[in-house]
């Protein structure tokens, strides 16, 4: 059986999908001053098309540090190619702008003009989202935090099912976890009693599921529950 440690990666993943997106649709809604929701949104984008165009390069050479936005803008442009295309070099000079001025928030050093962060620089980290590493801010419009969150958990999760459709035949699709109800259950195969829920590990939460708990579930679904 996976361990949780073996989906540390999906779960920062999903986390930097989540930062930037809800950050990116606040600003745009204007549900939030632009400044601290710019500077998390650009460091979280940015981080996620970095580890999937090259992964390990989101990190600081002296360990697992992630890079600051500047650095990864600067890594994302300096690389090999990026998947999907280069983002115009007015996207590029806006996010780079928009990340300058909202640090300055950040360590207030801005002065009298708050509203530094416009609409040009939130159009710069929206067009981010057409890289394959996001495309993020259509699935989770509208939601909460805790939505988002299990909603693209649960994208990841089927994302993890095998490509050839002959060996996806032979998993079972993501399940329902016990412990944190969302849709992220890996399980290694399909159970012995026919109840479609084999013994895995939520890639959410790490609770594992054990034949135990399949026994139980059978007993109950066969049987009732006994209290
Ligand atoms: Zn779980």
């Amino acid at each position: 059986m996976s361990s949780i440690d073996d989906f540390r990666e999906v779960r920062r993943r999903v986390m930097r999908r989540c930062v930037y997106a809800l950050n990116t649709l606040a600003m745009r809604d204007g549900r939030l001053p632009r400044d601290g929701a710019f500077d998390a949104a650009a460091a979280n984008g940015l981080a996620a098309i970095v580890a999937y165009d090259e992964s390990g390069q989101e990190y600081e050479d002296s360990g697992n540090r992630v890079r600051s936005p500047l650095a990864l803008l600067s890594v994302m442009c300096s690389g090999g190619s990026i998947t999907g295309g280069t983002p115009s070099s007015s996207v590029l000079s806006a996010l780079e702008e928009g990340i300058k001025k909202a640090q300055e928030f950040r360590h207030g050093r801005a002065e009298e003009d708050w509203d530094v962060l416009r609409e040009n620089h939130v159009n710069a980290l929206i067009a981010l989202d057409e890289h394959p590493a996001l495309q993020v801010l259509e699935l989770v419009d509208g939601m909460d935090f805790e939505d988002a969150a299990s909603t693209v958990f649960a994208q990841e999760a089927m994302d993890l099912l095998p490509l050839n459709l002959k060996d996806r035949l032979m998993v079972p699709e993501p399940a329902e976890c016990d412990a944190c109800w969302r849709m992220t259950l890996i399980a290694d195969g399909f159970d012995a009693f026919g109840i479609n829920v084999g013994e895995g590990i939520c890639i959410a939460c790490g609770t594992e599921r054990t034949y135990e708990d399949t026994v139980r579930d059978y007993l109950s679904w066969r049987f009732g529950d006994p209290s």
